[in-house]
């Protein structure tokens, strides 16, 4: 049986990670969001752990040395890191809006697969904003939490935490709710459940 091990976004120690205004804060939304989908995946019988509860992030390579000795001790795992996009760092609101999955430039077909499955979910969930997507549906970048952890591994970016209408959106309860059943739906799928 596989072990879903959630990622928290960066932790209240890292500056900058919030909208203009300062409603939305990335570290605690993502723990709030991980929160919520653990608790739909362990209610649907999948095993489900969140990497770092806590508010702060010791290191990303701690970070990573814990799921990478989470992997160790679980063995057949995935790995889905929840973010918020930002378009820009000047602390301005901006343009973009919409869902984006990322996996890393050393990405096994099953990372693939798994953000393929995130891209459709969030298109069929009407989460694109207006974004202009890739072929793959998915971006490659080589972010650290999926190029070296060890195991299928992709990043969420949940919308733009420097976009009005998204953070809006995001905060609501429903906003909250498509966020989570997206991440939800998709692990489902994913897993073939
Ligand atoms: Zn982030």
């Amino acid at each position: 049986m596989k072990t879903v091990i959630l990622g928290t976004a960066h932790g209240i120690n890292v500056p900058g990670k919030c909208s203009p205004d300062g409603r939305l804060r990335e570290w605690l939304y993502s723990r709030q969001v991980c929160l919520m989908v653990r608790d739909s995946l362990r209610q649907r019988g999948v095993k489900c752990i969140i990497d770092i509860e806590a508010e702060r992030e010791p290191s990303l390579a701690a970070r990573i040395a814990m799921v990478n000795r989470l992997v160790a001790q679980h063995r057949d795992c995935i790995y889905v890191s929840i973010h918020n996009n930002a378009a820009g760092s000047d602390g301005c609101w901006h343009g973009a809006r919409g869902f984006a999955a990322f996996v890393a430039p050393n990405a096994s077909p099953q990372s693939r697969r798994l953000a393929a499955i995130f891209h459709h979910s969030a298109v069929g969930a009407g989460l694109q904003g207006n974004r202009c997507y890739p072929p793959s549906g998915y971006y490659v970048q080589s972010l650290a939490v999926c190029r070296d952890t060890a195991c299928p591994a992709v990043l969420t970016e949940n919308l733009f935490q420097d976009n009005r209408d998204d953070v809006d959106f995001l905060l609501s309860p429903s906003g909250r709710q498509s966020i989570v059943d997206l991440h939800v739906n998709a692990i489902i799928e994913y897993l073939g459940l």
